[in-house]
């Protein structure tokens, strides 16, 4: 199956311009310097979808959302979202989970459509995620407007409508997250080491998406040196790096990188094989 990946933000938690500053980064006119917080968009037509209605074949666009950071909402106006068929969590990080409310509008129409919408989470995320939106989660939640969302456990493989997302283990620093695989695509954000049985599921990649935050080390963030490194051992076709503090220029930095690696940037869609 065919499909696209895209960018919906690509900086790190603080975003780029960051508050306050006034580097070279922070002020660029290149609209690839302006990174909101780190997401992915994934989208396919459901062919083998059947309309309740009339019982016709008909193409539905299927739409996978990979963590919804605070700038969600800006995110999805940009990508002309306007449905999600499930949202895939990778860890608790503000950056990663505040935008949750803002699923409340697609919410309601999901909910009228098909249910709630699916959030899949590892039980350490889905705690943080209780707490945070306990007027959303709790079961004596009365919040009449509420988002229409569902908290799932998630496991190795999670199928959404025939595609296959398989869970990669992931360290950020010395918590344990979660990357993603579709197809011969991945998405390993908030990286800073990829246990020796992670490479395994890496193999036979398009489009491989990494984490870089910056040159200089940091303890829960791989650097672009790091993230280099990872990138010739899995061999994806390309790679692209995101998660990007306002250390990295666009253009510059790019011209540093070896051929088949880019820094990615805000709203870049790429095909994937799903
Ligand atoms: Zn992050
Ligand atoms: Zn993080």
């Amino acid at each position: 199956m065919e499909g696209t990946l895209t960018f919906l933000g690509t900086g790190t938690s603080m975003g780029v311009p960051t508050l306050g500053c006034a580097c070279q980064v922070c002020t660029s006119s290149d609209p690839r310097d302006r990174r909101l917080r780190p997401s992915v968009l994934i989208r396919w037509n459901d062919s083998a979808t059947v309309a309740p209605a009339d019982q016709s074949h008909h193409r539905i666009q299927r739409a996978v959302v990979i963590d919804t950071g605070p700038d969600f909402r800006e995110q999805a106006l940009r990508a002309n979202l306007n449905h999600v068929d499930a949202v895939l969590y990778t860890h608790s990080h503000a950056d990663h989970i505040l935008g949750l409310d803002d699923l409340r509008p697609l919410s309601f129409k999901a909910f009228r459509e098909s249910g709630p919408i699916p959030l899949y989470a590892t039980p350490e995320t889905r705690a943080v995620m209780e707490s945070i939106f306990s007027y959303t989660f709790s079961p004596l939640a009365t919040y009449p407007n509420r988002a229409r969302v569902r908290l799932e456990p998630l496991s190795d493989r999670t199928p959404i409508h025939g595609v296959d997302f398989r869970r990669i283990p992931l360290l950020h620093g010395e918590m344990e997250i979660v990357g993603y695989r579709f197809g011969r695509a991945a998405y390993l954000t908030d990286v800073s080491s990829i246990p020796e049985e992670s490479f395994v599921l890496l193999e036979g990649l398009d489009h491989l998406v990494l984490s870089a935050l910056r040159h200089k080390p940091h303890p829960s963030h791989a650097t672009v040196e790091q993230a280099l490194s990872w990138a010739r051992r899995i061999g994806a076709r390309h790679t692209w790096l995101t998660h990007i503090a306002h250390e990295l220029g666009h253009e510059a930095t790019n011209r540093t990188l070896p051929a088949g690696v880019e820094l990615a940037y805000d709203g870049l869609t790429v095909p994937v094989s799903l």
